[in-house]
Order: structure tokens, then sequence, then C-alpha cells
């Protein structure tokens, strides 16, 4: 897979099949600080993990107000909306549609007004509820204010219909969902971390040098503000941050379960995932995938960007076959609603990668990538470096095959995308058509992680679901605008 920025044009030729991310969450609790500030530049860091669409809620105290759009965090956020966002407590999403259509109503933070308290409610989430119809029924009707269609904001609707304080509404709302949920919560006096008692997806605490505290998807976005790593939100716990400081309620039992893609694709290389860098941990999968599959007839060993090129590194190292730049990535490729013209339709990859003519040609390559979802991207990689005089082709995947949809907010939700659900892996080598094909096996990618294989989710794998799958599995991200369209919401 090659990139983390779709390019939101309607032409398949100009996009690339990788599993679509899932969202990133910043929460920040500071007195004294500019707080939206610090929540877009922690953003800012989180960005490669959802580029739909961005927001921002601040409270000084006394009141919420949220900023959110369509768009990546730089083209939501200036500096005259972020100085109209006053207040020393906040939380910021980033988002990548897992649940519900890429619109407006559904980018976060969600909000809600709380009568009962008579206060406000606005909430982030990164994961995706499995149970998601039966959340939906449990809103009452006057909660049930029909903007967004997705499993987040009726989380938020729960939190707000619930009588009492928002930490006791927490408590009691989290042990009704079933799915992937890390999120962060505010009111206008507090901030709330949370992980699903299965910690799918991360969730960070970090300290501030001037004694404020913040919570974020990954520790690169602690390290943009200059917070100091603390430790990981616990699977199961709610972690409050206000006037008392840090607090913890455990609100169920741990069973871990850390989504194991997060090292081979969705985490930066500079964030830490269990006392590791993912950096090391990709180097040392390309090292195992060389003596699982070493391509003896090679000289020349390449990463596809973003994440190959590490783990080419690591396979280079244990082979002794020579690394060297092959692929070029356009880092500038972001979100754009023009639609390309026929000529560079044609283009296709090119758009984004180009290969470095003088170093591939002539040369029999390996060629590292992360992993292989539709596998239409690949195909077009080996066709450019063949037509850049490539003699050999040789892939090499960090990850097994992709062969079971993932419903705990990566999208990659039907066995139909998934090139490796019916194909095997010559099958799939012919309709990539590289010399050779092989993948990182599952015992080995747990073991680059230096953790157990049991403290991970490793479902789209193995076919092992942690957690009980949705009702509808085919088609779980439009549930509730099915719903609506019955006037069931
Ligand atoms: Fe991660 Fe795959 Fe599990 Fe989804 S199914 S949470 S992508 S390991």
């Amino acid at each position: 897979m090659t990139d983390r920025s779709p390019l939101h044009v309607v032409d398949e030729a100009v996009t690339d099949d990788s599993p679509r991310e899932e969202c990133g969450l910043f929460g920040v609790w500071a007195p004294g600080e500019e707080v939206a500030k610090l929540i877009f530049f922690g953003l800012y860091a989180l960005q490669h993990r959802g580029q739909e669409a961005a927001g921002i809620a601040v409270s000084d105290g006394s009141s919420i107000v949220v900023y959110k759009d369509m768009g990546l965090v730089a083209q939501v956020f200036d500096e005259s909306t972020l100085t109209a966002l006053q207040g020393h407590i906040g939380i910021g999403h980033t988002r990548y549609s897992t649940t519900g259509s890429s619109k407006w109503e559904n980018a976060q933070p969600s909000f809600r007004s709380v009568p009962a308290r008579r206060s406000g409610v606005a909430l982030g989430h990164n994961g995706n509820l499995t149970n998601t119809i039966d959340v939906a029924a449990m809103v009452h009707e006057a909660h049930n204010q029909p903007r967004a269609t997705t499993d987040s904001d009726m989380i938020t609707a729960l939190l707000a219909q619930h009588g009492g304080p928002l930490e006791q509404a927490i408590a009691d709302t989290m042990p009704l969902l079933k799915g992937a949920f890390s999120l962060v919560i505010m009111d206008e006096n507090a901030v709330y971390g949370v992980r699903d008692p299965n910690g799918v997806r991360p969730l960070s605490i970090g300290r501030l040098a001037g004694g404020g505290w913040v919570v974020a998807s990954e520790t690169c976005a602690l390290d943009i503000v200059g917070a100091q790593f603390v430790r990981d939100v616990e699977p199961g716990e709610i972690v409050a941050m206000n006037d008392d400081g840090l607090r913890s309620v455990i609100y169920s039992k741990p069973e871990p379960k850390l989504c194991i893609f997060e090292y081979v694709y969705l985490a930066r290389p500079d964030s830490v995932l269990q006392e590791r860098t993912v950096h090391d941990v990709r180097r040392e999968m390309g090292r195992i995938l060389a003596e699982e599959a070493p391509a003896p007839t090679a000289d020349l060993v390449i990463g596809v960007p973003d994440t190959g090129p590490v783990a080419a590194a690591g396979f280079a190292e244990e082979s002794g076959i020579p690394y060297g730049e092959g692929l070029v990535k356009n880092r500038y490729v972001g979100r754009t609603f023009i639609q390309p013209t026929q000529s560079i339709r044609q283009q296709g990859i090119r758009l984004k990668l180009n290969p470095l003519r003088a170093a591939v040609k002539g040369r029999k390559l390996v060629v590292v990538d992360d992993s292989i979802v539709r596998g239409n991207t690949t195909r077009a990689i080996v066709k450019l470096l063949r037509e850049a005089v490539a003699l050999e082709v040789h892939l090499r995947i960090t990850s097994p095959p992709i062969r079971w949809p993932c419903y705990y907010g990566i999208d990659m939700a039907t066995k139909a995308e998934l090139v490796a659900s019916d194909l095997g892996i010559e099958e799939i080598r012919q309709f990539v058509g590289a010399d050779t094909l092989a993948y990182l096996s599952l015992p080995s990618l747990v073991r680059a992680t230096s953790q157990a294989s049991d403290g991970f989710c490793r479902a789209c794998f193995d076919g092992i679901y942690p957690i009980e799958t949705p009702e509808d599995p085919e088609q779980p991200k439009f549930v509730l605008e099915d719903l609506r369209e019955q006037q069931k919401l």
C-alpha cells in the first residue's frame, strides 16, 4: 500500500486501494494555555489517521464552542478561527469515515446540549461500534436530533440523555457499547479519555511542562506539543482531567486486543506503541521477512513509501543485498476535489509515485510494501517498475494476506474488497505481475512486535474476531443512513 492521503476524486485510476485510516484524537486540559493551538498542532501530527474532516471543541469553563469542517487540518483552521476558539479545555478530531457518509454533519467533535445538566457534551471517536443498531435504539426521541449518521453521534446522544454528572454518564454508558472505541469527551469543566475494554485503538496520556494534561491517539502528537509521555490509557479505563488533576476510573475488566495493523501501517513510525517505536518494529518485520522469504537473485532492495523503506532497510540488513531508493513519492498530494483530465487519469499511480529510473534500470529488485488490499495499486507499482526496465520484481509484504474484513475502524469492510479473500498467493502474484511474492507470516509479525500474540486483534489476518461482529456484516458503514431511509432513526 502506498499512501495515506486518498485523493477524493471519483475516478479510481488516481486513487489507491490502501486501507483507509480511522481517526485521530486529541484532548487537553491546560489552564493558562491557548488550547486551540495545542489541539491544532496535535491534530496536525495525527493527520495520517484521517483526512476527510477535522474539528476542535473548546471550553473556557462556561460554554463549549465547536468548529469543524471537511478537509485537512490546515485547510479547516487558520489563525482567525483558532483565535476565536478561546478556552483552557478542549478536544480535537481528524476523521476518516468508517460509519456514515463523508459529510459535514458527520464530522467531529459531535456535540449535544444536555438540558438536565444545563451544559453540553462534545465527543471524538476512533474505532467502530459493532452494536450501532442497538445503541441507536437506546437513544430517546428527545435527544435524537437527527443530524449525523455516525455511531459516534449515537454515543454523544446517550451521554446527553443521562441525567447525572458527565463522569457518571460515561461510566454508565460505556458498558452499553460493543466494538472498538477510543474516545475523547468533554463538558465545560473536564476532559475525559476512554478506551474500550479490549483497547483496540491506542490512546496515550502526556504531561505538559506547565502542568496540564493531554491525551492523544499516538505519542507523536504528544511530542509535537512538548508533552512528556506518561502512560497509555488502559483498556476499560476512563481518565478524567480537570481542576483536581488526573484521575482514573476502571469501568470494565481489561482484555487487551490492540489492533496489530497499527504496527503494520496505521501508526506513524515515530510513535511508541507498547514501549517500542513503530519504526523499530517495522525494521524488524523487514529483517524477519528476509529470513523467511529470501530473494537470492536480487541485487537491490527498495521500499514502497511511506512504510516500505524502513522495512526494506531491515530486509537489506539481514540479506546483505544493498538498500536503495527506487520510488519517489509526491509528498504534497492531498485531498482535492479537482477532477483529473483524461490524460492525467491515464497517469494513474504516477500522480503519487514515480520510479527513479536510473536506480532501478537493469536491476533485480526486492520491493517491500506493508500490505495488499485489492491489489490494484500493487499491480500498478510493479508495472511502473517494469516500464523503468527493472529486470526482476520480487515483492515482499510485511504482513500476512488480508483475508477477512475489519469491523473495528479500518475501512476494509467487505470480503469482496480483499484480493486475498478468494485468491491464493500464486494467483495474487500473477495478478500483480511480480516474479515472486511472499508475505510475512502471522507468528513472525507478532514476533517483530515483541508482544504476546493473544494481546492483539489479528482478525483481518486469521478471521478470529475478539469482539462480536455486526448483525449486518455486509454494509455496516451506512447502517444509520439505511435506518434513516426507513424512517427508523
Ligand atoms: Fe486491526 Fe485487522 Fe483487527 Fe481491524 S481486524 S482491528 S485492522 S487487526
